[in-house]
């Protein structure tokens, strides 16, 4: 790794405004240099000492008034978050009391820290690898708790390991096949290309069951996605509401009011769950309508699932059919969901013959742990990977991880039928798309991309 330039950097760690405390962090070669100018400790106990909690005055060397009365506490490398000497200060928390301090240790030689710093210089120290970087991303951003859980389960480095030694692996074999198209007429054993492609296909394997856990993290990280789909006042935007337990959505008889998507995210059992109320699907009235329209057959798209909307209480109109042909053709889990159960049904329920359905009526709230359920059901039968096994990856891990089951696969089917040095190429590109999944390999501007959407003392 780079040893350019490590200067010291500084933060407040905690968010802006006012608090019972604030935390700065610090830390470069001259945390302690620093500190010791400006920090004077209460007690006879020597200043740092590793691992130490600090009460003190920070004070102001030219004047010796105080800035602040604090903590400080002391991590001396290499055993501290970034691998670095590091000290967090916690101050009262007024904003210009912290402001102070900050200026302080940026007087006496600490430099402000960018977004995600700390973080990089964790990775850049190999105290953490990409994927735990994507975890430490994803839990500060997670809004539900079991997107947390996924991020702290990541957080153990089980992935971490398995990345590494599936890289390890290939490029061992790499290593003996470059050897023997290198020094062919030295005493190295020939590749015994059988026994290659059991071990490509075995860490294919592996590998695959990998991809899917990431895609099964990005569908929980992001909330699965649910769209709402029925002709105007079927009672879709009614349902949502009913579904929030709160009014988010428009009602109204006139046909046509959501001309949008709306998105709202609520749990169901422990999947966040992302419910999107869609424009009617009709003919459009006009040009707004249409883009609405447009916009719902994108969002069904998208969707993990589709949830019909009918209005049970009158007979089947040619708006629905357009919708229950989309429902049937979408290849994805579908829910009728008959809406309007409280006033006399007139809908014929054959139409929905193979289909999941249920009657519910949103205005008078009843049929929501039916449809809960009806959702659960469908969560449970999708395939998604268990939480424990769930990945979170950045979206430059994603087409890394991509691109090297593509090399994979290629050198699988290609053993047997292409030169050696064919193979060899797919094998390395496979051993730098997966450094770049964990960072083994990864540039400066991929870390720039990275640590860009971390925030400031992080
Ligand atoms: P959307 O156009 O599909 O979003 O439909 P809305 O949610 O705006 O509802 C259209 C009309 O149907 C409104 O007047 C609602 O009050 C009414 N409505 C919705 N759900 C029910 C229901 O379960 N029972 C009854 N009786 N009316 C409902």
């Amino acid at each position: 790794m780079s040893k350019l330039k490590i200067d010291t950097i500084a933060a407040v760690s905690t968010p802006a405004g006012r608090s019972a405390i604030s935390l700065i962090r610090v830390s470069g070669p001259d945390t302690f240099k620093i500190l010791k100018k400006m920090f004077i400790t209460g007690g006879k106990k020597t200043f740092p000492l590793p691992y130490s909690v600090y009460f003190g005055s920070v004070i102001e060397p030219e004047t010796g008034l105080v800035a602040d009365k604090c903590l400080v506490t002391t991590f001396p490398a290499p055993r501290s978050y970034t691998g670095e000497d590091l000290a967090e200060v916690s101050t009262h928390g007024n904003p210009l009391v912290v402001s102070r301090v900050m200026q302080l240790l940026l007087k006496h030689g600490a430099r402000a820290a960018e977004a995600g710093e700390f973080t990089r210089r964790a990775f850049l120290n190999g105290k953490m690898d990409l994927l735990e970087v994507e975890a430490v991303s994803q839990l500060l951003s997670a809004n539900t708790s079991s997107q947390a859980r996924l991020a702290l389960n990541q957080l153990d480095g089980l992935p971490s390991q398995f990345v590494a030694r599936i890289r390890d692996r290939i490029m061992h074999h790499l290593v003996q096949l470059e050897a023997s198209l290198n020094f062919p007429e030295d005493a190295i054993e020939a590749i015994d290309e059988h026994l290659l492609a059991r071990e490509i296909k075995k860490i294919l394997a592996e590998l695959e069951i990998f991809a899917r856990n990431a895609r099964s993290g990005a569908l929980v990280a992001d909330g699965l996605k649910i769209a709402l789909l029925g002709r105007p006042n079927s009672g879709k935007s009614s349902l949502m509401n009913y579904m929030l337990g709160r009014d988010r959505a428009i009602v109204t008889e006139i046909a046509g009011t959501t001309r949008d998507t709306l998105e709202e995210t609520l749990m169901v059992g422990e999947y966040p769950v992302k419910i999107i109320d869609t424009a009617g699907m009709r003919q459009p009235g006009d040009r707004i309508e249409a883009i609405g329209i447009e916009r719902t057959s994108k969002a069904a798209d998208e969707a993990f699932a589709l949830i019909g909307v009918f209005d049970g209480s009158q007979p089947v109109k040619a708006e629905d059919e357009i919708v229950l042909d989309r429902l049937r053709q979408s290849g994805k889990p579908v829910i009728a969901v008959l809406n309007k159960s409280d006033l006399p049904q007139q809908i014929n329920p054959e139409i929905f013959a193979g289909l999941r359905q249920l009657s519910v009526s949103a205005l008078k709230g009843q049929g929501l742990p039916e449809l809960q359920k009806a959702i659960s059901q469908i969560i449970a039968e999708s395939g998604l990977s268990g939480y424990e096994e769930m990945i979170l990856l950045g979206a430059q891990q994603s087409v890394a991880l991509d691109k090297a089951l593509a090399a994979l696969e290629r050198a699988d089917r290609g053993i047997g039928n292409i030169y050696q040095d064919m193979l060899a190429i797919d094998l390395e590109e496979a051993v730098r798309e997966l450094g770049r999944v964990n960072g083994e390999t990864v540039d400066v501007n991929t870390l720039d991309l990275i640590f860009e959407r971390f925030c400031i003392g992080k």
